[in-house]
């Protein structure tokens, strides 16, 4: 067990203490030799309402710091099989969307030459566009779990075909998804036609609004979800905002009538089994978060990821 990186441990060091990377384990400057990396993407430019995903990922790895290895809920013991390391921010260019996106296709190119699963750290909901853009070229057209109160399917935005509403118009567009291995949960609120969530549905999604999910289990859906999607190559994209604002007002483009965090950690915990290739936690903005609780269910739902990822060992 020695030979897997450890968060540092609360009793080695005070949890407020020390630098403030994913669940405190160490640094490298790169992906090679890891199974797992959690990577930033200090992104805001994308949004269309209220901006601050800039500062997600350094809160989030703030918040991570009470995150101890066991899961007592599953008994997923991700370090006793698994190298782990937080490799750092992406360095995107803050005056410039399209190049943004450029640069963390070309990252995430680099970063999937290693035989590594990458965790991503939102971030607006922008970046998962390049991301699997990367994808496609190692695994061809993946599955995936979208959680989000928004489809993020418009045509443009402002007239723009890059924003943090399109990225999965441009991913069908351009080939990166599996129509029919994709699920979208927790769509909700108002839209600009009737026939909104129509879109994705004629691509083959399956679409389960918030109302779907209201007062129930999730777990039952999960089942539904890894029997369509199989052993298929999948991504896993989290939009804090599906959950309810009472959960996680800390984001930009805020609508009521959301998931709780226990139906959250159903749907993640029910991805356990899936072909996991990637996945991400977006859209959470520290200034809106005022008590932390946002960016820390992020840090939870990202550890959440990494126990249900291929090679985890369960204690029990
Ligand atoms: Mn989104
Ligand atoms: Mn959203």
């Amino acid at each position: 067990m020695t030979d897997f990186n450890q968060p540092l441990g609360g009793n080695q060091m005070p949890r407020f203490a020390g630098p403030a990377t994913m669940m405190r384990l160490p640094t490298q400057a790169s992906a090679e030799g890891l199974d797992v990396c959690f990577v930033g993407v200090p992104m805001d430019i994308g949004t269309s309402n209220r901006s601050g995903t800039r500062h997600g990922p350094r809160q989030i790895r703030a918040e991570s710091c009470m995150l101890r290895p066991y899961n007592m809920a599953t008994g997923a013991a991700p370090f006793d099989s698994l190298q782990v390391a937080d490799i750092g921010d992406i360095a995107i260019n803050t005056f410039d969307l399209k190049k943004s996106v450029g640069i963390i296709e070309a990252a995430y190119d680099e970063i999937l030459k290693h035989k590594v699963i990458p965790l991503t750290l939102g971030g607006d909901h922008t970046l998962t566009l390049p991301i699997l853009r990367a994808m496609k070229k190692k695994y061809g057209p993946v599955a995936m779990v979208h959680i989000d109160a928004h489809a993020d399917i418009n045509e443009h935005m402002f007239g723009e075909a890059i924003a943090h509403g399109t990225p999965f118009r441009r991913a069908v567009e351009e080939g990166c998804l599996q129509g029919d291995k994709v699920f979208q949960i927790g769509l909700r609120g108002t839209g600009y036609s009737a026939e909104d969530f129509d879109w994705p549905r004629n691509q083959g999604f399956t679409v389960v609004t918030a109302e779907e999910c209201w007062h129930k289990s999730l777990t039952p859906l999960m089942e539904q979800v890894r029997q369509k999607i199989g052993n298929h190559p999948c991504y896993i994209t989290y939009d804090i905002d599906s959950l309810d604002p009472a959960f996680a007002p800390g984001t930009g483009t805020a609508e009521i009538g959301g998931l709780s965090t226990w139906q959250a950690l159903e749907i993640v915990r029910g991805c356990r089994g899936l072909n996991i290739v990637g996945g991400d936690l977006v859209e959470v903005s520290p200034p809106y978060d005022p008590s932390g609780n946002t960016a820390l269910i992020g840090a939870n739902l990202l550890y959440e990821m990494l126990c249900v990822l291929p090679g985890v060992k369960y204690a029990r």
